[in-house]
Formats: structure tokens, C-alpha cells, sequence
């Protein structure tokens, strides 16, 4: 790691450059309107769903978005389909700024970009055949033209999935979940992507079929060459996938880094106590291992806590913590941590 951190938002840090990436987000920001009572005085109220995101994927890798539920990692995903209209900030898909776009010139690029839900159920016409639901998107972006041809690329994808392409007359609901995510998945790959943005694609299985669905992105990702924003709740789901791990918290990015040094390395109290509670296979470490709880709930983000905010729930907070907001700062090697007291400098503190 680099001797001085640099500091700065994280933001202009996440711009393309020489090596051009896939996707680049600069300064992302989702702020939803709420309004306010009668009885209250003052405009609307705002929550700041995704405040300031910052980040790049390069391509044919991984990236894990992580955090609890509210942090806003599903509607920094859905922003980047243009599904939640971003409030600010930028995004590059392949060195352009589609955030610059009218909705007809991005119309070719929204193709290869494709979402993967957490429940494939919701997402499949229960009233279509599962043949039919796969052709659907090839009908609708103009790819390949006769039936036939449609016919062959369904049954090619069935195939690609793992699944039996004498299945494709059934409907939804007579498959299992993890025959309805292969399924979803295989809709999404029908228009060929180059991203794919996978909102919690494992949450509602069975742990045996977590592992296989994992496994089979996994393997289409190095046949296909894709690329993926993965985003989960917990750590443990992300390790054997992610190549790089963002967590997030209330809305903006508190560390990043590359998945070793993030497990090895966490620098952010609360990637700490993510980590603290993920569970490790050999009982004996398991036993020694010292949990850290948090404090509280998620705090909500129409009223955030001022300075960091995750001081009313740190366990290190200082003074500072509470008036002065830390900066996404590098501290080398692609490690960012937006915390005045990352584990580094409290190692090499002087005792007082
Ligand atoms: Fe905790 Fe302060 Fe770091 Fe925030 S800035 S994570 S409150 S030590």
C-alpha cells in the first residue's frame, strides 16, 4: 500500500481512462421526493437513496455490491438501466455517457445491459411459455428474424443453462426456483450482453442451490466473457464470485477493494462487523472468533447522521466522527475507505 493516502471524493477517480472500462460511475446520486405533511413547515423531504457512488468495472470481471437492506445497492443498480432515473452524477458504458442520452439513443446500448432479479417468479409472464419468455427479448431487439432461427437460439440457451430445450413448451410456475433463475438468466443472455447486473440472484434459494447457480454464472462468465455487478446482503455470498468488493452504506460507498485485500484487510469498521458475522468452515477458529455487533439499525436516510454516518453505530466514533464527514479516500493499491480511522493508522497510533 501506497505511504500517502490521497484524498478525495472517490469521484473524479472513477473516470475512464487510458485502459477504458466497461462501465464507469462518477458521483452517482438517486434522491427520491417525498413531500411533507401540511402541519410541517419547510419543502420536501428527500431521501438520498444513493448519495455519490463512484466506481468502474472492467471487463470480464466481477464486482460485489454489498450492504443491509435500504443501503441503496438495488437502486444503484437499477440506475444504471436507466429503470431509477439518477438524480446526478455520470455514467460511462463503453466510453460513452449515457447519462447524456435520449432514450432513443440509448435504446441500442440498454441491450447489453440486462438486469437479473432476486425473484425469477416475478420477473416470467406466468402466462407465457418459458420458450416463449426467452424468444420474447429477441423479438423485441430485432434479433434474428425468422422463427426458426429464434427457435435454434432458444434452444441453444436452454442448453447454455444447463436446462433440457424439450422443456421450453412448460410454463414458470413448473419449475423449481433454481430452474426459474436459470431460466431468467437465460432470458437475459438472450440479447447478448456485455453486463450483467444481478440483484441478489441467489437471496431466495435453497442453500445447495445457491452454490450450482453461482457456479453457472461463473461459467458463463469465462465462456461468454461478461461482466458482472453482483449485489448481495452479505459478504459471505460475494467472496467466491467477486473480484472486487464495494460495501455500502447509507447510500454512498465506505470501502473498495480488491477481494483478498477486503477480506484480509478490511479497513472500515463496518466491513468489520460484516465480516465478523460471516461464518468460517474450520470449528475450531470459528469458536475463537470475536463477533462485532453492531448498535442499532440502519439509520434512515431521509435523516442521515451528520459528519460519518455510521458514527451512531461505530464502535470506535470519536468527536470528529459526528461534525466531519470522512472523504472516500485511496490508500493504494485500489483500496478506498471513507473512514478518518481506517485499521492501518489505528495500528501505527501512538498509544495515549
Ligand atoms: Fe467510525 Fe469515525 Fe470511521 Fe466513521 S469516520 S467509521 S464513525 S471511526
Amino acid at each position: 500500500m501506497g505511504d500517502r493516502a490521497r484524498e478525495t471524493d472517490g469521484a473524479t477517480a472513477q473516470r475512464p481512462k487510458g485502459d477504458r472500462p466497461l462501465l464507469a460511475v462518477e458521483d452517482l446520486r438517486v434522491h427520491f421526493a417525498l413531500g411533507r405533511p401540511w402541519w410541517e413547515r419547510g419543502g420536501d423531504r428527500v431521501v438520498k437513496a444513493v448519495d455519490g457512488v463512484s466506481f468502474q468495472l472492467r471487463r470480464g470481471e466481477t464486482l460485489g455490491l454489498v450492504g443491509e437492506s435500504g443501503c441503496g445497492k438495488s437502486t444503484t443498480g437499477r440506475s444504471l438501466l436507466g429503470l431509477v432515473p439518477p438524480t446526478g452524477g455520470k455514467v460511462w458504458f463503453d466510453g460513452r455517457e449515457i447519462t447524456a442520452l435520449t432514450a432513443a439513443q440509448l435504446r441500442p446500448l440498454r441491450r447489453r445491459i440486462q438486469l437479473i432479479f432476486q425473484d425469477p417468479y416475478a420477473s416470467l409472464n406466468p402466462r407465457l411459455s418459458v420458450g416463449a419468455a426467452i424468444a420474447e427479448p429477441l423479438a423485441i431487439h430485432g434479433l434474428g428474424t425468422a422463427a426458426a432461427d429464434r427457435g435454434d437460439r432458444v434452444a441453444a440457451l436452454f442448453q447454455q443453462v444447463g436446462l433440457d430445450p424439450n422443456c421450453r413448451d412448460r410454463f414458470p410456475h413448473e419449475f423449481s426456483g433454481g430452474q426459474r433463475q436459470r431460466i431468467a438468466i437465460a432470458r437475459a443472455l438472450a440479447v447478448e450482453p456485455d453486463l450483467l447486473v444481478c440483484d441478489e440472484p441467489i437471496a431466495a434459494l435453497d442453500v445447495s442451490i445457491q452454490a450450482q447457480v453461482v457456479n453457472l454464472l461463473q461459467d458463463l462468465q469465462q465462456r461468454l466473457g461478461l461482466t458482472y455487478l453482483f449485489i448481495a446482503h452479505d459478504l459471505s455470498v460475494v467472496r467466491h464470485i467477486s473480484d472486487r468488493i464495494a460495501v455500502m452504506y447509507l447510500g454512498r460507498l465506505v470501502e473498495l477493494a480488491d477481494r483478498d485485500r477486503l477480506y484480509d484487510q478490511p479497513q472500515h469498521p463496518y466491513t468489520q462487523a460484516l465480516l465478523s458475522a460471516v461464518p468460517v468452515p474450520d470449528p475450531a477458529i470459528e469458536r475463537q472468533r470475536q463477533r462485532i455487533v453492531l448498535q442499532g439499525e440502519l439509520p434512515s436516510p431521509v435523516a442521515p447522521p451528520s459528519g460519518c454516518p455510521f458514527h451512531p453505530r461505530c464502535p470506535i466514533a470519536e468527536g470528529r466522527c459526528q461534525t466531519e464527514r470522512p472523504p472516500f479516500r485511496d490508500l493504494g493499491d485500489g483500496h478506498w475507505v471513507a473512514c478518518h480511522f481506517p485499521s492501518r493508522d489505528r495500528a501505527i497510533a501512538p498509544a495515549t
